[in-house]
């Protein structure tokens, strides 16, 4: 049977994740997680309190204590993922709780200093904001990605000024355009990741939308669903108006990451479809998805179905 290829060279109909680290790293590179024992601005400098959503019990791993330090954590990390996967070219040290660069460039390239003595760290993945990105730290960045593979992590989530004002973000649309510009001037590496499911949006605003992600121009996407947790600001929002929020069931985000894909560039390489959290976090159950990897399944099915693949509409949408 005659093999497929798409426009990155794989035979899968998304530019995978895996794709990239067999070919930068010849197999897989597992992120471990890390708590830099940072804060957020959004939460210390505004009386609201963060973003609504805003829960990072949820989005960090059990094994993540901060009294382990960055060195701690890292070894615990790799004992855990060792047990459970074939990391077979080593680990990213995964800056991922609050806001990585929201301290000194002298304390964060002590951490990734420390992160790149310890066995098995193939490079360093930092997530932020994009309002937090001074010139310093920036030096510090350009710097580290001479040293080390290096990424940054910088949360879009809307492309809508009026969702980012009501979820309180704390940021514009256009200062996220302008994070990506400095990150990109300096080749540094990106990775956007955006929230499908924020109130008032819907389906139609998400794929519109579709282009300026592509203006965008990130390396790496990480695409999450809105997932509600319990005791957050936006849990009593759904609750008193679930009317403001479009909720997927499983069949309807599948087709709809698919319409979604068409449009985006060949280029961008897609780490994640969905979010995916212990369920205990979480306030409204249905809202959990398929695992992601039987998301990932779903996704190629349809895919092949349609006999499409991610870009194939991109003439059309821009
Ligand atoms: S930027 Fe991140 S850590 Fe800060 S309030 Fe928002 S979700 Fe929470």
């Amino acid at each position: 049977m005659e093999e497929l290829s798409f426009p990155w060279g794989g035979e899968r109909r998304f530019n995978s994740y895996g794709r990239f680290c067999n070919e930068r790293f010849g197999g897989r590179v597992q992120r471990i997680p890390v708590d830099a024992g940072f804060s957020c601005p959004n939460r210390e400098s505004r009386a609201e309190g963060g973003c609504t959503y805003c829960s990072n019990q949820a989005f960090s791993p059990a094994y993540v204590a901060k009294s382990t330090g960055i060195v701690g954590q890292l070894r615990d990390g790799r004992l855990f993922f060792s047990k459970h996967y074939n990391s077979n070219k080593g680990y990213f040290a995964y800056f991922q709780s609050y806001t990585n660069t929201f301290t000194t460039a002298s304390k964060l390239s002590g951490l990734c200093d420390a992160a790149l003595r310890e066995a098995g760290i193939r490079g360093i993945i930092i997530s932020t904001r994009p309002d937090c990105l001074p010139d310093s730290i920036l030096d510090f960045l350009s710097e580290l990605n001479g040293k080390t593979y290096l990424c940054v992590e910088i949360g879009i989530e809307s492309f809508s000024d009026k969702t980012l004002g009501h979820i309180n973000r704390g940021h514009t649309v256009e200062c996220a355009f302008e994070a990506f510009r400095k990150l990109h001037e300096r080749n540094i590496p990106t990775c956007a990741h955006i929230i499908f499911g924020l109130p008032f949006e819907t389906p139609g605003s998400w794929i519109e939308e579709a282009k300026l992600l592509n203006a965008l121009n990130p390396e790496f996407l990480k695409i999450h669903h809105l997932q509600i947790f319990k005791g957050t600001q936006i849990e009593s929002e759904y609750l008193n108006n679930p009317g403001r929020f479009h909720v997927f069931d499983s069949d309807g985000y599948v087709n709809f990451i698919c319409d979604y894909i068409e449009r985006l560039s060949p280029n961008i390489v897609i780490e994640r479809f969905c979010s995916e959290v212990p369920p205990r976090f979480l306030s409204v159950s249905h809202w959990q998805l398929l695992r992601h990897h039987e998301l990932v399944g779903k996704i190629e099915d349809e895919l092949e179905q349609r006999d499409s693949f991610q870009g194939i509409r991109l003439k059309n949408s821009n």
